[in-house]
């Protein structure tokens, strides 16, 4: 009896531990679950709040707020007992970084949103609005990025504040930053990427006892790194002609270092879109590179961004996103009406391109 009953306990044991997201439902507003999959209509009383119609008659409004990301105890306390005392203590974070409260009645919806306001936090991001910045995890999370994330979106933002808690824009903004050339970041209306302009400096002492080296040179796309012997231990070389300086080499292997204070720099792109809303979805296309890496606030690369969106506003048609824009006035006249320099390196000569980049983003067999 006794060796079954350990027997068992063996088993329980080694019973695996079950993790990732847990199920939504449990956590969601009970109108919410009494009405899924069963919404009428709805519609945007106001900048930052949705109200949802089912057809029970039922309503819902939703309060979005915009945070910093990187919530400490602090903050998150603050808001949830704004949640508690203003709204009815349901809660879910976007993809963005929004957090959003869900109210059953109307009369909750001012006192919430003059709740978070009093507490520094602004409500928007809905409709033809900037939505918060997307970004990628930044110097706190990741093993690999080349700049900031969170900190620097932070910054942009307090700069683009008035286009989030306005709808003013001809259509939404999407703005995304991506701390490293090759992995998590996104694309979107304006998006702003690390741009690596040396290739990798590598340690060779340390590449024989870090790095897998096969797998290294099997990740760089243009063939550039080769297996060499280097002060009689097993290395890896860089052939810095082919080299296109993309930075795939370095999560591998760190002792191939690629991130430079002065040689990293940030790039833009514009006009890429997910949506098939009025046309098909768009690949962003590089207009400004070279901008100086300057957290925390990045100076430089804010006066661009908010010269492409102010001449985008100005300039677009209702309902046009920013690729819908360029597509219609033009590249010339584009880089005319926001007085960006034009350079040869915008024209991409890459020989693999016509395989990748020309073609839509609707995937194709
Ligand atoms: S974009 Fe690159 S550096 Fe930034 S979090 Fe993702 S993998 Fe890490
Ligand atoms: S940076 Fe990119 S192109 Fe250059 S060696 Fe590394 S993987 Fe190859």
């Amino acid at each position: 009896m006794a060796q079954a009953q350990v027997a068992v306990e063996k088993k329980q044991m080694r019973t695996p531990i079950e993790s990732g997201c847990p199920d939504g439902m449990q956590y969601m507003h009970p109108l919410m679950v009494k009405n899924f999959g069963n919404w009428k209509y709805h519609d945007r009383p106001r900048p930052g709040v949705l109200h949802h119609v089912a057809y029970s008659g039922d309503e819902i409004w939703t309060v979005r707020v915009g945070t910093q990301r990187q919530l400490g105890p602090y903050e998150i306390n603050l808001l949830c007992d704004i949640v508690d005392q203003y709204g009815e203590g349901y809660v879910r974070f976007t993809i963005r970084s929004n957090l959003e409260v869900m109210v059953s009645k109307w009369d909750k919806v001012g006192p919430l949103i003059q709740a978070f306001n009093d507490a520094g936090y602004p409500v928007g991001g809905t409709g033809n609005s900037v939505t918060m910045i997307s970004h990628t995890q930044g110097w706190l999370h990741c093993d690999i990025p080349g700049t900031d994330a969170s900190g620097v979106v932070k910054s942009l933002m307090d700069d683009l504040y008035t286009e989030f808690i306005k709808e003013e824009m001809p259509n939404r903004v999407h703005i995304t930053t991506s701390c490293c050339q090759i992995n998590c970041g996104g694309q979107g209306d304006i998006a702003i990427n690390i741009q690596h302009t040396k290739p990798p400096k590598i340690n060779h002492d340390l590449v024989a006892n870090v790095c897998e080296r096969p797998s290294v040179v099997a990740r760089c796309p243009v063939a550039a790194i080769r297996p060499a012997m280097v002060n009689g231990k097993p290395s890896l070389e860089v052939d810095e002609k082919k080299c296109i300086c993309c930075g795939a080499c370095y999560p591998p292997c760190p002792p191939m270092q690629i991130n430079d204070p002065v040689h990293s720099k940030l790039a833009i792109w514009v006009g890429g879109k997910n949506s098939n809303a009025r046309s098909k979805p768009m690949f962003q296309k590089l207009v400004a590179a070279g901008l100086p890496n300057n957290p925390p606030r990045w100076p430089e690369v804010g006066a661009v961004v908010k010269k492409i969106l102010y001449t985008y506003k100005k300039d677009a048609r209702d309902w046009e996103r920013v690729g819908d824009w360029v597509e219609r006035i033009g590249w010339p006249r584009f880089f005319e009406l926001t007085g960006l320099p034009f350079t040869k390196f915008h024209i991409d000569n890459w020989r693999g391109s016509r395989n990748s980049l020309n073609a839509s983003t609707h995937i194709r067999f």
